[in-house]
Parts: structure tokens; sequence; C-alpha cells
């Protein structure tokens, strides 16, 4: 079976069509500037291989229905075509915030009140990922829609994980609750490191880390997620690209009392303007490097408030799990710095947590292991691959 994924944004389309015969990729395409003047569709197909054919196109793509439209008639037609159209048999979608949803679901009518109840607890991301599901459902009838929620590994987490510590009222009628992000990516790197460490995942315990321009970490108790660190919301935990992590809450009324801001102004600092961003004045760790290297003390503070973060955190999720069989990192940032990931696990050895130097350097795209032989923890760096998970979880409900 071919399935397609799907990524909708609010202005663009990520899409990649998996074969799952093999799992390979048979085409991927990222459509931008949907809705402005001038939109963009950078197409491959056959991707990394000696096939690779890369179209472009420049024109105005008013909505995401034309957008999906247009990728889908580089997939199937022309001379790049890479299937038939009638040979998708199912489309999988990201959906950043499920709420109650705790697994992957295949879209049935009934399901949108509950499906746009979600959109509240991720008013940035859920609109346009629903949004993008509505618009394939027309271009696709009869084929079934999953739509995988970033949140629905998280859903094994106790309430003593989940629960903030504020009147109850708030949690029973508002849902306020820890609901955590990332979770396609923190399951999908628990199961390979599983299969690496030659384990069945449920035998072991796991500190997983997707550290990208948004972090997250997920502590992995036999294969279940015990806590994670993002909330509410995809603000709260680790230090972000522009994203503050964890604040004293007070802050938000210090700035109201004392500066005049009003709460959106705040919101947008905090989501926006902060993490990395705010500390040194820049989002992306590889600009943070580059200043820290020219020897700029604002990215050196931010380098290690960063670090020091994620540190306090593995000791955090160690108690949770009393004891520790793997730390993974993933995603851009910890996937390619060896830096970040050397400084992170500094000072850890007394956890039975120490970096292998030599094979943190080593730089490739392949799953590595970066610990020492004497490490009691086996230390991981390993590609996280979301589209593959969410085709994986697509292909398991359709079957
Ligand atoms: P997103 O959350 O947008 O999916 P990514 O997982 O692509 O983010 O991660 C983006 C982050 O990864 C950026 O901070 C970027 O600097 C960092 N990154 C990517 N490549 C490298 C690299 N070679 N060295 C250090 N950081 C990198």
């Amino acid at each position: 079976m071919k399935i397609l994924v799907i990524n909708s944004g609010s202005s663009s389309i990520k899409y990649q069509l998996l074969d799952m015969a093999d799992e390979s990729i048979l085409g991927t395409g990222l459509v931008e500037r949907i809705g402005e003047a001038q939109g963009t569709l950078t197409h491959k197909a056959h991707p990394g291989t000696d096939a690779e054919a890369v179209v472009k196109l420049e024109q105005p793509i008013p909505d995401h229905g034309v957008g999906l439209q247009l990728a889908i008639d580089l997939l199937s037609t022309g001379d790049n075509a890479v299937c038939n159209r009638e040979e998708i048999g199912a489309v999988g979608h990201r959906v950043v915030a499920g709420g109650p949803f705790n697994a992957p679901v295949i879209i049935e009518e009934s399901m949108w009140p509950d499906l746009t109840e979600t959109e509240r607890l991720a008013p940035l991301h859920n609109p346009a990922n629903l949004g993008g599901a509505k618009e394939a459902a027309k271009l696709f009838p009869g084929v079934p829609q999953v739509l995988v929620f970033d949140t629905a590994f998280h859903q094994t987490m106790p309430p003593h994980a989940y629960m903030y510590a504020i009147p109850y009222e708030y949690y029973e009628k508002d849902r306020i609750r820890r609901y955590g992000a990332h979770g396609t990516s923190h399951k999908y790197v628990a199961g390979e490191c599983a299969r690496l460490m030659g384990k069945a995942v449920e035998d072991i315990n796991l500190i997983t880390i997707h550290m990208g321009n948004g972090a997250s970490m997920a502590a992995v108790k036999n294969g279940r997620c015990v806590d994670t660190s993002m909330g509410l919301t995809p603000l709260e935990g680790l230090v972000m690209g522009t994203r503050c992590g964890d604040l004293d809450p007070a802050v938000h009324n210090y700035l109201a009392v004392n500066r005049g801001l009003d709460v959106a102004t705040i919101d947008n600092i905090l989501h926006k303007e902060s993490g990395l961003k705010g500390l040194c004045g820049y989002g992306d760790m590889r600009d943070v490097h580059a200043a820290v290297d020219r020897g700029d003390e604002r990215a050196k503070l931010a380098l290690e408030v960063q670090t020091y973060r994620t540190r306090k955190y593995i000791g955090a999720y160690t108690a949770a799990l009393g004891h520790v069989d793997g730390v993974v990192f993933t995603a851009g940032i910890g996937e390619n710095d060896d830096i970040v990931r050397a400084k992170t696990i500094e000072g850890l050895e007394s956890f039975g947590m120490k970096i292998d130097v030599e094979a943190n350097a080593i730089r490739s795209k392949e799953a590595r292991k970066i610990s020492t032989a004497d490490s009691t923890v086996a230390i991981w760096v390993i590609p996280t691959n979301e589209e593959l998970a969410i085709a994986r979880e697509a292909l398991a409900l359709v079957k």
C-alpha cells in the first residue's frame, strides 16, 4: 500500500508519499506561502536516489486545497509521476494537539465536534492540521484519513505527572492539564533505541530528548510515557529556539504591572522572542555556536542555560524512572550538535552516563551509540522520522 503523509501548517503543507512494501519514499515536497501573492512548491520524485527529480513551481496558491491538488498532480501525473492516484490507500495527517484522543483515528463524521474542540489547545497548529485533513478528504473520497496526534504517546502519563496544582475546576471544566507534544517522535526513537539495543521496548526505561527548534523530553518506562516536559501547550519545559520553556508564572503579572504589557504581547514574547533568541539574539543553534566562537558572552550564556535545563530534566526523569537504560538524542540539534550533547551529559558520570568523545564527534545520518563502554546508561543519537512513524500508524489502523 502507498500512504500519503501530510503535515499541514497555517501557510504551508509538507508531504511525503511512502511505499509501505519497503517503507521507501516515492515523493516528497513542501508547499509554502499559501494565500500570499506568490506561492511556491518544491517537489522531489524518488528523493535521495539516482532517479531523483526536482520540480519547482512558483504561482499563486490561494488555499490548502489548491496546494494539495498541485502536490497530488506532481505525484501521480506527468513525466515524474511515482504512482497512480488510486494506489494511495490512506492519508496520514500530523495533528499537534489531540486533547482526549489517546491513539490515532480514522476520521468519521461524528468525531468533528470533539476534533474541533481540540483547536483551542493548539490554536497555531490544530486548525491548519485539521483543515488539511478536510481538504484531503475532498480530494480522496472514500480513502481513510488517519489523524496521528502528537500528544497521543503522552496519554499514558499518570495524573501525578499531568496535573497542575491549580484549582481542580480548571482541569474539569477547561481541560487544563499537561498534554506534551512531539509524541510521534518520542515513540519512534524509543522503539528504534530498543531495537538497536536488542531489547523489547517493554523491558527497558529510556529518556528521549527531541531537540530541534521546538524541544521536549520524555521519560519512557517499559515503552509507555510517564512524563514529558511540554505542558498544556508546547511552551513549557526545555529552552527552545524562541520559546522560554519553564518560567515562573508570576512573570506574566510582573510584566503586565511593571511594563504595562497586555496578555497577547506577553504571550508573543514568550513564544517568539525568548529561548536562545531572547538570551543572545540568535534562535538557530548554528548561529549561537558561531557567536560563541567569536567570543560572544551572551551566546555562551544561552548555550549554558539551554544545556543546563536539559541536564536538570535528565536528573528529574532519572528520579521519575528509578532506573535508566538509555538516553536518546534526536531532531535538528540532538542529531547534529556534538557540543550540545557533550555539555548536556557533562557531570552525569555518577548517574552512569558517560559520553565517548570520539563517537560523539562522528557526523552521520545513521543511528549511533555515543557512550563509553563503561557507561552503564547507553547514550544514543537516533534520527527521528515522523513521516514514517505516521505512515506506520496509518497502515496499522487501515489494515
Ligand atoms: P523543527 O523543530 O523546526 O523541526 P529541526 O529539528 O529541524 O527543527 O531543528 C532545527 C535546529 O537544529 C536549529 O536550531 C538548527 O540550528 C539545529 N541544527 C540543524 N543542523 C545543525 C547542525 N549541523 N549543527 C547544529 N545544529 C543544527
